[in-house]
């Protein structure tokens, strides 16, 4: 690290748990953000912003009108341009020392699978079940840790899954496709608790790069912001599985 480096990340390089060491191993990290809105915002601008090496940006997705109130890495300017060329630039004035990726479509089957083993985490920022349970089973499939969080109207929910041995998965938290599903379009959203949501996946993904702390895992944290309740609840493997216990 040169000198402007020390500088910019010399607020957290201070930190005893995280060092010169902690910087480098952010510096030498890929993070692959799936969804550039409400969620991936906040996590894509807190994760360039602390110096992670590379960020790789998957959305299929352009900038709405309707966006501009929570998913603050796009501005008035970007409304009909792809969200990730939106975000890209955001976070290249940001920092420009980040690199950064840009997969402007929907990622299936063998080719999220290829785009999951070439990154050390994922976040998953997307508003839909099927995303998310394709996510899931990569993730689980290359033992890649995934960082999972959800948010609508005034709550919030965030989890991680470190994919080892003995890991739950997001198919063991919501075993049926059949639940019922919905987004915040259809529900509405109140815009910091995707601030809130995301900044706290953002510093999981930290957490697990730096190797510092303890991680969210085989825990589901529950924020009601409405009410301002806080609820930790355990996640257990469900050993019925279709996708961390097959045979
Ligand atoms: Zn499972």
């Amino acid at each position: 690290m040169d000198d402007s480096q020390l500088l910019r990340y010399s607020r957290q390089i201070m930190l005893p748990q995280i060092g010169i060491e902690g910087q480098e191993r952010l510096g030498n990290s890929k993070i692959l953000i799936i969804g550039l809105g409400g969620l991936g915002s906040p996590v894509a601008m807190y994760l360039a912003a602390a110096g992670v090496g590379q960020l790789q940006l998957c959305d299929f997705d352009r900038v709405d009108l309707s966006n501009l109130q929570r998913q603050i890495i796009h501005n008035n300017d970007d409304i009909g341009k792809p969200k990730v060329e939106s975000a890209r630039e955001s976070l290249l004035m940001l920092n420009p020392l980040v690199e950064v990726i840009t997969i402007n479509k929907r990622l299936e089957n063998e080719s999220l699978i290829t785009q999951v083993k070439q990154v050390d985490a994922v976040i998953d920022c997307s508003d839909n079940l099927i995303t998310r349970f394709a996510i899931n089973s990569a993730c689980v499939a290359t033992q890649t840790p995934l960082i999972s969080g959800a948010t609508i109207r005034m709550e919030g929910q965030i989890t991680v899954f470190l994919n080892d041995i003995n890991s739950s998965c997001y198919r063991c938290l919501y075993p049926s496709n059949a639940d019922l599903e919905e987004t915040c379009t259809q529900t509405g959203v109140l815009a910091p608790m995707a601030g809130l949501i995301g900044s706290l996946q953002a510093l999981e993904a930290m957490k697990i790069i730096m190797r510092v702390g303890k991680i969210l895992a085989g825990q589901l944290l529950l924020i009601d912001g409405l009410n301002m309740e806080i609820n930790q609840i355990k996640l257990t493997k469900n050993s019925d599985c279709p996708i961390c216990c097959q045979p």
